[in-house]
C-alpha cells in the first residue's frame, strides 16, 4: 500500500485515528480510544481482518496512540507494510500564522502552544497527541492541518469586531472561523457535481454536525463564516447557544453572580438544542417534535431560523449563488431540516424537489431547473487532513 497518511485527531480524552489513501480517500483501517485517564476507557479499532474492540484502561494519550499502533500491528494492517508519507494531524485554531498546513517542527509547536488561550479546549490536547506521536512515530513527517486555515482568506470588514482596535492586537480577538477543512473539502466536492472549477462557483456550504456552521465560499475561498473568535458563534449547535447578545455575560454576572467561566461554559455544553429540549442528539430532538413536544419544535424552529438567517445573509454576501450544500451529519440526513431552512425561498431561485430531498442518493435535493441547486455531501475530514498533509511533504 503507498500514499498513506496516519491521520491524528487528539481530543481532550480521546485519539481518533485514520490510515487514508490520500489519493482515494479509502481508510484502510480507522479507530477511537475514548475516556482517556478513566477507570475504564473504549478502544476500537477497524481493519482490514475485522474490528476490535477493547475497555481496558488507557492511562494517557501516549498510551492510547501505544494501543493504536498495537492494534495495527495485530488487526492490521501492520504499519510496517504500508508506505505511510505523513501523520497528519488535526490542529483545530492555527490563529492568524497559519492560513495553511504545515510540517511540524519546534517552531510550529511554539506557535500553537501561543495560541492556546484562543483555544484552551483544543489545542493543549492537540499539542498532546502531535508530542506523542512524534515521539513514537519519530522517522515520518508530521503534518499540522488546521480547522482555522481555510477562513484566512475573510477580508478584514468580515473578521473584525466592531470594539476597541487594541482588544485585536494585544489579545488576538477577530473572528477566525472553524470546521475550515470540512467546508474545504465539501466546496470541492459539489463543485465537481455542478461539472465546474471551484474558482468559478459560489456556495453557502452548511456543515450540520454536533457542531454548526455556515460558509460563504466564493471562487473556492471563504468570505465569511459563521463561527468566529471560537465555535461558539453562529448556528444554534448541539449544545452551543451560537449568536446572543453579549450583555447576556454581564447580565448574568449581576443578578446571579455567574462567573465568566461559568457562563462560558453553560454557552458551550448547555445550550444549543440541549438547553432548550434537555437533548443534544438531533434525532432525538426529531422523535419528540415528531410526538408532539412543545420544546422539541421550538428548538427546531429556532434552529432552522438561525440557519435561514445565514443562507439569506450570504446570499447578500456572495451576489450570486451556485448551490447551497448541506452537510455533516444533520445536514446529510434530516430532511425536515432543509426543507425548513430553505423554505420560502423560491424568489431567491431556490426550489427544493420534496422527493429527492426526501432521498438525495444522487445528491441533488433541488428542482432540475433550480438556478440554485440544493446538495447533499457527506463530508471527509480524514481524507482532507490526508490530503493537505501529502501536499505538505510534496506527494
Ligand atoms: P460531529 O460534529 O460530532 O462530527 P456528526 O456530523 O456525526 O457530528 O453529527 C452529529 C449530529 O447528527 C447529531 O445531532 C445526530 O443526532 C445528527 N444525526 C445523525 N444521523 C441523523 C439522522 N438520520 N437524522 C437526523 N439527525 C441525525
Amino acid at each position: 500500500m503507498s500514499g498513506h497518511v496516519l491521520v491524528i485527531n487528539a481530543g481532550s480524552s480521546s485519539l481518533k485515528y485514520s490510515l487514508v489513501d490520500a489519493k482515494t480517500g479509502e481508510a484502510a483501517a480507522t479507530g477511537l480510544v475514548e475516556r482517556i485517564g478513566e477507570e475504564q476507557s473504549h478502544h476500537v479499532h477497524h481493519g482490514p481482518s475485522g474490528s476490535y474492540d477493547d475497555e481496558q484502561a488507557v492511562a494517557d494519550h501516549e498510551a492510547a496512540l501505544e494501543a493504536a499502533v498495537q492494534a495495527f500491528e495485530t488487526h492490521g494492517p501492520a504499519l510496517g507494510d504500508v508506505d505511510i508519507v505523513a501523520v497528519g494531524h488535526r490542529v483545530v485554531h492555527g490563529g492568524d500564522r497559519f492560513a495553511a498546513p504545515a510540517l511540524v517542527d519546534d517552531e510550529l509547536i511554539a506557535a500553537v502552544t501561543e495560541l492556546v488561550p484562543l483555544a484552551p479546549l483544543h489545542n493543549p490536547a492537540n499539542l498532546e497527541g502531535i508530542e506523542v506521536a512524534r515521539r513514537l512515530l519519530p522517522d515520518l513527517p508530521h503534518v499540522a492541518v488546521f480547522d482555522t486555515a481555510f477562513h484566512q482568506t475573510l477580508p478584514p470588514y468580515a473578521y473584525t469586531y466592531a470594539v476597541p482596535t487594541a482588544w485585536q492586537e494585544e489579545y488576538g480577538i477577530r473572528r477566525y472561523g472553524f470546521h475550515g477543512t470540512s467546508h474545504s473539502f465539501v466546496s470541492g466536492q459539489a463543485a465537481a457535481l455542478l461539472g465546474r472549477s471551484v474558482e468559478d462557483v459560489n456556495l453557502i456550504v452548511l456543515h450540520l454536525g454536533n457542531g454548526c456552521s455556515a460558509t460563504a465560499v466564493r471562487g473556492g475561498r471563504s468570505v465569511d463564516t459563521s463561527m468566529g473568535l471560537t465555535p461558539l458563534e453562529g448556528l444554534v449547535m448541539g449544545t452551543r447557544s451560537g449568536d446572543l447578545d453579549p450583555a447576556i455575560h454581564g447580565l448574568l454576572a449581576r443578578v446571579a453572580g455567574r462567573s465568566a467561566e461559568e457562563t462560558d461554559r453553560a454557552l458551550n455544553s448547555e445550550s444549543g438544542l440541549k438547553g432548550l429540549t434537555g437533548v443534544n442528539d438531533f434525532r432525538e430532538v426529531s422523535r419528540r417534535r415528531a410526538a408532539g413536544d412543545e420544546r422539541a419544535q421550538l428548538a427546531f424552529d429556532v434552529y432552522c431560523y438561525r440557519l435561514k438567517k445565514y443562507i439569506g445573509a450570504y446570499y447578500a454576501v456572495l451576489g450570486t449563488v451556485d448551490a447551497i450544500v448541506f452537510t455533516a451529519g444533520v445536514g446529510q440526513h434530516s430532511a425536515e431540516v432543509r426543507a425548513a431552512a430553505v423554505s420560502g425561498l423560491e424568489g431567491l431561485g431556490i426550489h427544493l424537489d420534496p422527493a429527492r430531498n426526501a432521498d438525495p442518493t444522487d445528491n441533488i435535493a433541488s428542482t432540475d431547473d433550480s438556478p440554485v441547486a440544493v446538495l447533499v455531501i457527506p463530508t471527509n475530514e480524514e481524507w482532507e487532513i490526508a490530503r493537505q498533509a501529502l501536499d505538505v511533504v510534496g506527494g
